[in-house]
């Protein structure tokens, strides 16, 4: 991807969200703006096209809010036994909404044209209020979904 299409890529994603959204409060201070390409652009793709099919805000990250949530989104170092996970390398994200069932539902069922890979296993995520839906683009070597659990 060059330049020009990083840049429209960007100016695209930002028509929902703030890079702050979508990074730690740590990555934000020390890379600012520059954090955009710490993402792979596939995974920015990826979160337009389910922005655009849901039709509705939907949260990662809301640090910059006011909120406690700072890893949704691109994670600086490991979290609890996630030692390898895809938020590490600018993959993946949790998405929170006021829906999560019906995103999870929207996700699993239009997930070749969104550009999903994986999910987490609906049990993993939505079975308790305010939980999330994680959504990923990290390749997986197989032509179906991967439901990770
Ligand atoms: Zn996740």
């Amino acid at each position: 991807m060059n330049a020009k299409e990083w840049n429209a890529l960007i100016d695209r994603v930002k028509q929902y969200f703030d890079i702050r959204e979508l990074v730690t409060r740590a990555r934000w201070k020390a890379r600012g703006e520059k954090a955009w390409r710490d993402f792979r652009p596939e995974a920015l793709l990826m979160l337009v096209y389910v922005r655009e099919r849901w039709g509705l805000p939907l949260k990662v990250n809301d640090w910059s809010l006011g909120g406690t949530m700072e890893n949704c989104g691109l994670r600086d170092e490991p979290i609890g036994g996630a030692t390898f996970s895809g938020h590490l390398l600018g993959c993946c994200f949790d998405l929170h909404c006021n829906d999560e069932l019906s995103l999870y539902e929207m996700c699993l069922a239009n997930y070749v044209q969104l550009g999903i890979t994986e999910m987490e296993t609906k049990s993993l995520t939505i079975t308790v209020k305010g939980q999330w839906v994680h959504v990923s683009v990290r390749p997986t070597g197989i032509d179906s979904l991967q439901i990770i659990s």
